[in-house]
């Protein structure tokens, strides 16, 4: 019987004016904010399908539809714990994540250890399971030209 699973999400959201920047459940000061139905916070929504993914049960799409006015501006670390939920009510917990933001700017380094801290709080798991890091597209294709902010994430899960 194997007793781990491995899930990986990727996801991606427009740069507008007028909207907050936040990821990984922390509010990082800039210009842009990422568009989306709910808070936008590209990072928790790529971990959040890498749960869900690891476990073959779908994306965040079916858990929390874009349709469905209840999740319009919606706290993404709320549906993160609700994620987490799902995974130990069918008795798996984290074994660790990695991820990696891909964002021309702002710098994300200095907010990092805030990101890992506040996810890690959320899925009830030290920070040291939760690997956060950056990058820039080098200037290539939309997210190099700051149209939008994307991420990747990979889940480890083990049978509790
Ligand atoms: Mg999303």
């Amino acid at each position: 019987m194997i007793n781990i699973r491995i899930g990986n999400g990727y996801d991606i959201h427009q740069l507008s004016t007028n909207r907050r920047l936040i990821l990984g459940g922390i509010e990082i000061p800039h210009e842009l904010g990422l568009l989306g139905h709910s808070d936008a916070d590209v990072l928790t929504h790529a971990i959040m399908d890498a749960m869900l993914g690891a476990l073959s049960l779908g994306d965040i799409g079916l858990y929390f539809p874009p349709s469905d006015p209840q999740w319009a501006g919606a706290d993404s670390l709320v549906l993160l714990s609700k994620v987490n939920q799902l995974i130990s009510d069918r008795g798996w917990q984290i074994g660790n994540i990695d991820s990696v933001v891909v964002a021309e700017r702002p710098k994300l380094k200095p907010h990092i250890s805030a990101m890992r801290d506040r996810l890690g709080q959320v899925l009830q798991i030290s920070s040291d399971r939760v690997g956060i890091k950056a990058t820039t597209n080098e200037q290539l294709d939309a997210v190099g030209r700051e149209e939008g902010i994307a991420a990747h994430a990979v889940v480890l899960l083990i049978a509790s």
